[in-house]
Parts: structure tokens; C-alpha cells; sequence
């Protein structure tokens, strides 16, 4: 048998040094655990980031896989396909977009969303393609997006990056009504920062973004790659806060694992024409099977409410562990969505220390961890992870 020590080797020998591994090799997950090569089991609160909603290798999910493989994985889009038309179904009739586009990554997803909005302005506006997006947004990690990501540390490596972006402080609307020009054809952010630290933005600030959109003739586009699919509570992220928007981005947790992406638009914000867009693997039957199959999952087993449930039992356990615990500055989060961030920068040993204890974590920051389990974990499940937690906490050098 190939040990831990051995695959490490192969991956500094192939694999390009992109991500400071954490040290096990993942072998197999079932619902909210993993287990590596060692046999050792953990508790995943990574859930692939933020991607398995429906829990690691889900039978209904795996059954609909593997009969799909049988069937028909790959036809090119000038085809119909039942599979693609299926989730198109689903995804539109419970949420309030009229028509999608399926592709196979959240970048991707943002990418058609925004050229989408440039056509819109092009179309309807004389031409306007300014976008504005929120400092400490996250928006994936093609060009364009490196654009859109208010993080000039994304941004730096690459110049010179697509134009056509301004970046203004998140969850205020004064800064969104002074970068808005004639220019601008829409407003692009996260209902929840996700990878920019879980910053939950008031109500007041969703409704008023909205507002200024419609007084302004500009579309409202969510980037829902992360919040999407129950992570926050509600199937949509948006449905949390009561603010449709025009457009939605979808990936992380919508193929309960297969990599794939989407967005839907409402049919005023449709611009595009036949030939403006595609994808050779977008809408791909395997793909779009599992999606099916998880979402199907995820609405008919009420999982967004199981989000709702647990995520404020977490919410309640964690800031617990705060009042015990004087290092921990502030606990934050909505749904199953947490960070826990520290006086210092302890998340290394943190996370090591938890590790060890069985429980895993997303290094957040070097003073911030977050905490996104699968969203069909339990009442039990969650005792087990915060009680690895604290052993962690415990053994972790201060
Ligand atoms: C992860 C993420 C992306 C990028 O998705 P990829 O599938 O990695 O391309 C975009 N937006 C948000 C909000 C994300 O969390």
C-alpha cells in the first residue's frame, strides 16, 4: 500500500506548488466524515469547500451518477439532452429567474454572467459596461474575474487586467451610489462574503442595492456560487434577505461534487442571441444528472432548513466556546457558514491541533478559520466536531 509519505512525494514531484497541503491524503467521505489513507477519520467542515450540501458520496446522487455514465455522458450542445433539461426545470421553477445557461465552474459562471450584463448594456443602456463590485469580494480566478475580485492581491501578479470594473466598500450603498456613472450597466456582489471572511451585510443594504438598480436601469447580478444551494438557510442565498435579483451565478454546491456551474437571468435581463455564449462541456448530462439529483435531494429533504436549524445551533455552541475561550475575538456566520477569528495569528496551530483531534477546518486567515459542514449534518455531528474543536483549541501553541 502507497503511504501518506509516499504520495506526498509524488505530489512535490508532478504537481505544480499552487496550495500549502494540509498533510492527510483524503481517500473517502460519507456524509459528514472523511477518512485518508491511514484509516484515520475526521469530521469535514470543509465539505469541499462549501460544495458537498448533500453530504459526501450521497447513495441518490452516486446512483444517479453512475446510471447516467451508462447512459450517455457527453453530446455536444446542438443537441437536446434530458439531463440539462431537467435541472434547467428545477432550478428555474424554484427560484425566481426565468432561463439559464449551464457551465461548469463558478469563474465560468460569473464570466457568462458578466459578458451577459455587458450585452445588456450594449442592448439596452447606449452601450454601458462599467460593473461595480465590493472590496474583499471573491469572484474566481479568470481574467475577468480577477478584475471583478476587489482584492488587489489577486490582481497584482497579473497586470494588465480587463477594465471595466470599480470596487467600493461592501455593505454600504453610498459608496454603490457614487462609483454609479452612465456608464454603469450593473452591481455584482456576494449576498454573504464567502472567501472575503464571511461579512454578512445588513437587509437595508441588499434592499437598497436593488432599489438603486431598478431607479437607475441597472442589473442587480448575486454571485451565489458559494450561498447557493442551502448554505445560508434558504435554497437561494437572495431568499434569505427577501431581494430577487436579475441575475444569479451558481457552482460550488450545486452538483453535490461533479464540477459544474450555472447562471439564470430573468427573461428582461436575457440579452443575449443565438451564438453569443457557449460551452463545449456546459449542460453535460453526466454533470447535469448529479446536479439533478442533488438538488432534487437537497429541496425534497428540506436540507435549506436543516441549514437554518443547525447553522443556529452552531452559531449558539461557537460563541459558547468565545466566552471560554479570551483569544477569540469574534464569531460570525449565518447558516452553515462560520469564522471564528483569533487576537493572534494561531489558525496554523489551530488547525493542525483540530486535525489532530479528528476535525476539519478552512484556514481562513492567519487569525480566522471557517467552518462550512455539510448541510445534512446533525444536532450529534456538530456536538462531536465543536467538542474536536476545543481539543483543538486546547492543544493549539499560544
Ligand atoms: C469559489 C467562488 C467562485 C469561483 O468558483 P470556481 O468554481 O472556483 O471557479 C466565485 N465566486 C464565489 C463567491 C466563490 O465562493
Amino acid at each position: 500500500m502507497t503511504s501518506t509519505a509516499e504520495w506526498k512525494e509524488l505530489e512535490s514531484k508532478y504537481y505544480m506548488f499552487l496550495v500549502r497541503r494540509q498533510p492527510m491524503v483524503l481517500e473517502r467521505g460519507e456524509g459528514a466524515r472523511v477518512w485518508d489513507v491511514e484509516g484515520k477519520e475526521y469530521l469535514d467542515f470543509t465539505s469541499g469547500w462549501a460544495v458537498n450540501n448533500a453530504g459526501h458520496s450521497n447513495p441518490v446522487i452516486a446512483e444517479a451518477i453512475a446510471e447516467q455514465a451508462k447512459t450517455l455522458v457527453q453530446t455536444s450542445n446542438q443537441f437536446y439532452t434530458i439531463p440539462q433539461l431537467k435541472l434547467a426545470e428545477i432550478l428555474v421553477e424554484n427560484s425566481c429567474l426565468d432561463k439559464i445557461f449551464i457551465c461548469n465552474s463558478g469563474a465560468e459562471a460569473n464570466e457568462g454572467a458578466i459578458k451577459l450584463a455587458k450585452k445588456y448594456g450594449k442592448k439596452h443602456k447606449d452601450g454601458a459596461y462599467h460593473i461595480i463590485t465590493a472590496l474583499n469580494s471573491f469572484h474566481g480566478r479568470t481574467m475577468m474575474n480577477v478584475s471583478a475580485t476587489g482584492q488587489p492581491h489577486y490582481q497584482e501578479l497579473f497586470q494588465p487586467i480587463p477594465t471595466g470594473f470599480s470596487h467600493v466598500p461592501y455593505d454600504d450603498l453610498d459608496a454603490v451610489k457614487e462609483a454609479t456613472t452612465d456608464n454603469t450597466v450593473a452591481v455584482m456582489i456576494e449576498p454573504v462574503q464567502g472567501e472575503g471572511g464571511v461579512n454578512i451585510p445588513s437587509v437595508e443594504y441588499l434592499k437598497g442595492v436593488r432599489d438603486w438598480c431598478d431607479q437607475n436601469g441597472m442589473l442587480l447580478i448575486f454571485d451565489e456560487v458559494q450561498t447557493g444551494l442551502g448554505r445560508l438557510g434558504t435554497l437561494f442565498g437572495y431568499q434569505s434577505f427577501g431581494v430577487e435579483p436579475d441575475i444569479i451565478t451558481l457552482a460550488k454546491g450545486l452538483g453535490g461534487g461533479v464540477p459544474i456551474g450555472a447562471f439564470l437571468a430573468k427573461d428582461s435581463a436575457c440579452a443575449f442571441d443565438p451564438g453569443d455564449h457557449g460551452s463545449t462541456f456546459g449542460g453535460n448530462p453526466l454533470t447535469c444528472a448529479a446536479a439533478h439529483a442533488s438538488t432534487k435531494y437537497i429541496i425534497d429533504n428540506e436540507i435549506p432548513e436543516n441549514a437554518a436549524k443547525m447553522g443556529e445551533y452552531l452559531g449558539e455552541r461557537l460563541r459558547k466556546i468565545q466566552s471560554d475561550n479570551e483569544f477569540i475575538t469574534d464569531v460570525r456566520g449565518m447558516g452553515l457558514i462560520w469564522a471564528v477569528e483569533f487576537d493572534s495569528d494561531i489558525t496554523p496551530d489551530v488547525i493542525a491541533a483540530s486535525n489532530e483531534a479528528g476535525l476539519l477546518m478552512n484556514p481562513m486567515r492567519p487569525n480566522a478559520i471557517r467552518l462550512m459542514p455539510v448541510l445534512t449534518i446533525t444536532k450529534e455531528e456538530i456536538d462531536e466536531a465543536l467538542s474536536r474543536l476545543e481539543t483543538g483549541l486546547a492543544n493549539a501553541s499560544k
